[in-house]
């Protein structure tokens, strides 16, 4: 505990879902010893006793009292008594109470969903995978859908309604996300704007996080894998291609929420006619390289294959084809990420999603225009790593990106009161 560096990187985001993104300046305004604050450091650390706390926050052992006893009186911590080491009475532990409630969460990809309920530090209780393409459904459609896997969730986790502490959505496509809706969406027509949080209003009195599916799971690779990390970029690909960035800790939307939407943008000298994307323009990085551009490029060369699992398939089976295209592929993607690395000079570049599966073919492409075309200094420390999560990096990223709402400290403060 001799270095308290860690304590304010960990901190969940000061600002509810009404204020801006965390800032220095408003970083500060944080009461450092308030209850919120206390279960901030109970959270980040696991589990802390009283002396722990008292050293921690520098505040007087009364005080400290009063903020344990709101936040154990309002179900959020846990207290065990430890063993006693030699003489003196046991020091008790406060744990952040995980099991005081639920998250259920829904991540969509083009033509699926995980859904799963998890406990309140993301720890998946149960989880299924729905076939509904978000590309051929209506908002209506998909929402009842998720709903009611949700309703089997609690079922089988034994929870009621109101034990729901969070709800969180993720969609491929960019989202605003304090409006919670997504912004034209270039493969999803009808989902534009589309109030998303109020579907779930009657059943449940949680806050609901709707976020873009990549940057869920490149959250999930930061909280998860790499949490020191002060610079991650997460690439998925799939039938499409797209990217999360995660800057100290939290993810980077930028002005519009459209940060990290690589997969449109478009390749220059191509040195052939660029083929047609799905969002309407020319020579999109995802019209070369994404899991739907495969398939056509496969189709079109005589391989009757209809899912990217299937082009993956052909990949590892050694098809001539399938590899030329796989490595073109991973070419095309280095270029558009040696920009990226340029640009942001991540420390992780983490590769995902269904078609990184066949990764020693894109890698290589991958890792040649990076290291070729990027500043060096940018790279000096760059590592490329696959994604090793699966499913459960998008699942684990939406928790925390809930979690960070519901246990902010300000909100806690607001919940409990002056204590
Ligand atoms: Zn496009």
């Amino acid at each position: 505990m001799a270095d308290q560096s860690p304590v304010t990187s960990g901190l969940p985001d000061a600002g509810g879902s009404s204020t801006p993104p965390r800032s220095a300046a408003s970083a500060r305004v944080i009461d450092m010893g308030s209850a919120g604050h206390v279960l901030a450091l109970i959270r980040h650390f696991g589990s802390l006793t009283r002396a722990d706390i008292l050293r921690s926050t520098g505040l007087a052992r009364s005080t400290v009292t009063s903020r344990i006893d709101a936040l154990e009186g309002a179900g959020l911590i846990t207290t065990k008594e430890a063993v006693a080491h030699g003489r003196g009475r046991p020091a008790e532990r406060f744990s952040f109470n995980r099991a005081g409630g639920v998250f259920l969460i829904a991540h969509a990809g083009a033509t699926g969903v995980q859904v799963a309920a998890t406990d309140l530090e993301g720890t998946e209780l149960w989880r299924e995978h729905v076939n509904a393409a978000v590309t051929e459904l209506s908002p209506t459609q998909w929402l009842s859908q998720v709903s009611r896997r949700f309703t089997a969730a609690l079922q089988a986790t034994g929870h009621n309604a109101s034990a729901v502490r969070g709800i969180g959505l993720a969609l491929p496509g960019p989202v605003d996300f304090e409006a919670r809706t997504l912004v034209r969406p270039p493969i999803m027509s009808g989902w534009d704007s589309y109030p998303l949080a109020d579907w779930f209003a009657d059943a449940y009195e949680a806050p609901v996080v709707v976020e873009n599916d990549v940057n869920a799971m490149a959250l999930g690779e930061q909280r998860v894998r790499f949490r020191q990390d002060q610079a991650l970029v997460m690439v998925k690909l799939a039938t499409g291609v797209g990217a999360g960035i995660v800057i100290g800790g939290e993810i980077y939307r930028g002005a519009d929420g459209a940060a990290g939407d690589i997969g449109h943008i478009q390749l220059a000298d191509s040195g052939e006619d660029p083929p047609l994307c799905r969002c309407g323009n020319f020579g999109c990085i995802e019209a070369y390289a994404g899991g739907w551009a495969l398939i056509r490029d496969l189709r079109a060369a005589g391989r009757q294959i209809d899912t990217v699992a299937e082009a993956v398939s052909l990949i590892h089976s050694g098809d001539q084809e399938a590899m030329r295209l796989s490595r073109r592929a991973g070419r095309i993607l280095g270029v558009a990420l040696s920009d990226v690395v340029s640009l942001l000079n991540p420390g992780r570049l983490v590769i995902g999603g269904e078609l990184a599966d066949a990764a020693s073919h894109l890698f290589a492409g991958i890792r040649e225009q990076i290291y070729a075309r990027s500043l060096p200094l940018a790279t000096r420390q760059l590592d490329i790593v696959p994604s090793t999560l699966g499913p459960s990096a998008g699942l684990s990223g939406l928790a925390a990106a809930i979690a960070d709402q519901v246990f902010a400290p300000s909100r806690i403060d607001a919940r409990l009161g002056d204590h």
